[in-house]
């Protein structure tokens, strides 16, 4: 019988989703024996021509990781959405731009400068950047060129599923696939996650009061939380409350507060859009000057609420991008 044609792709991520199809540990073995990998430049040397060379479609499915910021990813999506029956966004970056979607921040120009002249440790008087097409004896060489902004999978290609998580846990990874070999699929478009805010499935529930109030914010890395305690009652932020289910709570079980990488429930259009305006209404004053001083103690709204989003929830520019 002929299996099922699989393939893996990353684009602007760190690795650790990779790593989370290797942390399938045995169960990789019975995932291995089912399918026919196509792809996976990670692990095994495969080049664009083999993909270029299989009919429309003959992919059954394609696991793509990081979000989309050169015209290399660019060319590479499409060529796997044109070859794949079914294309998952595997992991928050592809799902939602992730860690890399902060750099949406800056301008490209400006990421460009801090790089590549002002570090302190980068020594470039003449302001050289990388350039797409470069002269050498040999010949021209030609290096991906960097988009303006990171994008999510689906503000590039058409998405059929999303695998949630900064990584997403090998549960999750396996129930996918079984899902997909059985041709037992939800609705397109669906995350396939619980589609539960975590604080619903937390272990520390019981602890948060059902009016919060709070008069300061605590950093976690200056303050101890005790294990049962809601953080967000003990007045470290927690982005549980806007955070979709399924992770089996990884962070707060190691007495961390959730930063959000599951991103939001189907009901949720921007996460952290959601969590500041819940966020707002928990301090315990009326006094504008008391209320300021609250909203200044919290170090990088944006990179904090947005940590996993901001990609796919911007709705609008924070900067001149000329
Ligand atoms: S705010 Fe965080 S710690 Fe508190 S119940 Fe929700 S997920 Fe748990
Ligand atoms: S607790 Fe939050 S940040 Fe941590 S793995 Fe779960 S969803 Fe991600």
């Amino acid at each position: 019988m002929t299996k099922p044609k699989v393939a893996f792709y990353w684009c602007a991520s760190c690795g650790g989703c990779e790593e989370a199809v290797v942390d399938l540990a045995e169960d990789i073995l019975k995932v291995v024996d089912a399918i026919d990998i196509v792809l996976w430049p990670v692990a095994m040397d495969f080049k664009k021509s083999d993909i270029e060379a299989m009919a429309d479609g003959s992919i059954a499915v394609s696991f793509i990781n990081g979000s989309v910021r050169t015209s290399e990813q660019d060319e590479w999506v499409k060529l796997l959405r044109k070859k794949s029956g079914l294309v998952v966004a595997f992991g928050a970056c592809s799902h939602l731009g992730g860690i890399p979607g902060l750099a949406n921040l800056s301008s490209r120009q400006q990421l460009l400068d801090t790089v590549y002249v002002q570090v302190p440790t980068v020594n470039n008087p003449n302001k050289i950047y990388p350039q797409t097409i470069c002269t050498v004896a040999e010949g021209e060489l030609e290096l991906p060129a960097i988009h303006e902004e990171v994008r999510t999978l689906d503000q590039v290609i058409d998405v059929d599923y999303y695998l949630p998580g900064c990584a997403p846990p090998p549960n999750l990874i396996m129930d996918a696939v079984l899902a997909i070999l059985s041709g037992n699929l939800p609705e397109k478009g669906t995350v396939l996650a619980l589609d539960k805010s975590l604080c619903d499935t937390c272990p520390r529930k019981e602890s948060k009061p059902d009016k919060l109030k709070i008069s300061d914010v605590k950093r976690i890395s200056m303050t101890i939380i005790p294990e049962d305690k809601c953080f967000l009652a003990e007045g470290v932020i927690c982005l549980g409350p806007a955070t979709r289910s399924g992770c089996g709570e990884r962070c707060i079980n190691a007495n961390m507060p959730c930063r959000g990488c599951f991103g939001p429930t189907k009901a949720v259009q921007d996460q952290g859009a959601k969590f500041l305006s819940g966020f707002s209404s928990l301090f315990d004053s009326e006094d504008e000057a008391e209320i300021n001083a609250f909203a200044e103690s919290v170090i990088d709204p944006a990179g904090l609420f947005y940590m996993f989003s901001l990609a796919s929830s911007l709705k609008a520019k924070f900067h001149d991008r000329s």
